[in-house]
């Protein structure tokens, strides 16, 4: 029976039997992993704190021979966000990172660009003073897409190769990347002033946890949502039905108008 050792995030729990715990990790150094942790609701244990949402885990594990999962056999925190938890906007914000990476991450495939990603998003987000934190998840969406291989071309014309001419410029998910006016062809496109396009290009150099130095207005981030989730959606390859786009999308309605409406549309 060989152990293994990594430093791990759990992306995904779900209690089975009376006391253990199923889990979809990302490691750092095995990729995305399906993990059971026996006894680990049990009161008194120790891996209880280290296997919760937005913590940093070190854990040994050992391959079943029957199981599709592997096991846990030791767990310890290395570190802890606790602030996520006690604030209602952090905590929608942390899990939709979660269950972005959770989408985007194909199992055993290591990424530790992605993982290290997620860790100082979440590091930021439970140091931050701000309210709100919708540039940030953006800004780890988008990084989220380049890290998996699906950055869109920006830089010219994705079929012809020639230059983009006028502000306006249009992006064409299923061909990954901006189109010039000779190539639009029928197709449904998503709008992207040129502002946003440099904006874009900006934060794919800028770490997550500078996320603020870049200058970005509520119309570009707007923009950039809707690329992201045209991108998202074709390269998953169907409709995206997250519970963290529900919440994303609670937040438009929150942002419109300047206050909450009644009702979810
Ligand atoms: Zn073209």
């Amino acid at each position: 029976m060989a152990l293994k050792k990594t430093e791990l995030l759990v992306l995904k729990r779900t209690r089975i039997q009376e006391s253990s715990l199923f889990l979809i990790c990302l490691s750092r150094d095995y990729g995305k992993l399906p993990l059971v942790a026996k006894s680990a609701v049990r009161p008194g244990s120790s891996s209880a704190e280290s296997l919760q949402y937005f913590a940093v885990a070190d854990v040994v594990f050992y391959q079943s021979e029957k199981e599709a999962a592997d096991y846990i056999s030791k767990a310890d925190l290395v570190e802890s966000f606790d602030n996520i938890a006690q604030n209602e906007q952090k905590f929608g914000y942390a899990s939709a990172a979660l269950e972005f990476a959770n989408l985007f991450l194909p199992e055993h495939e290591v990424n530790s660009q992605v993982y290290f990603n997620l860790k100082k998003f979440l590091r930021s987000l439970n140091q931050s003073e701000e309210k709100d934190f919708r540039r940030e998840i953006l800004h780890f969406w988008y990084l989220l897409c380049i890290f998996c291989g699906y950055a869109p071309q920006l830089g010219q014309c994705v079929e012809c190769g020639g230059k983009l001419a006028g502000d306006r410029l249009m992006l064409d998910p299923e061909r990954g990347g901006l189109v010039c006016a000779r190539c639009v062809g029928d197709r449904l496109l998503i709008g992207l002033d040129r502002g946003t396009v440099k904006v874009l290009e900006r934060l794919a150099g800028t770490d997550i946890s500078d996320n603020r130095k870049v200058s970005l207005t509520k119309a570009q981030q707007e923009q950039i949502r809707q690329m992201l989730t045209a991108l998202t959606e074709y390269h998953i390859g169907k409709r995206v039905d997250l519970k963290s786009f529900d919440f994303l999308r609670k937040l438009d309605i929150m942002n419109q108008d300047g206050g909450i409406r009644g009702e979810d549309s």
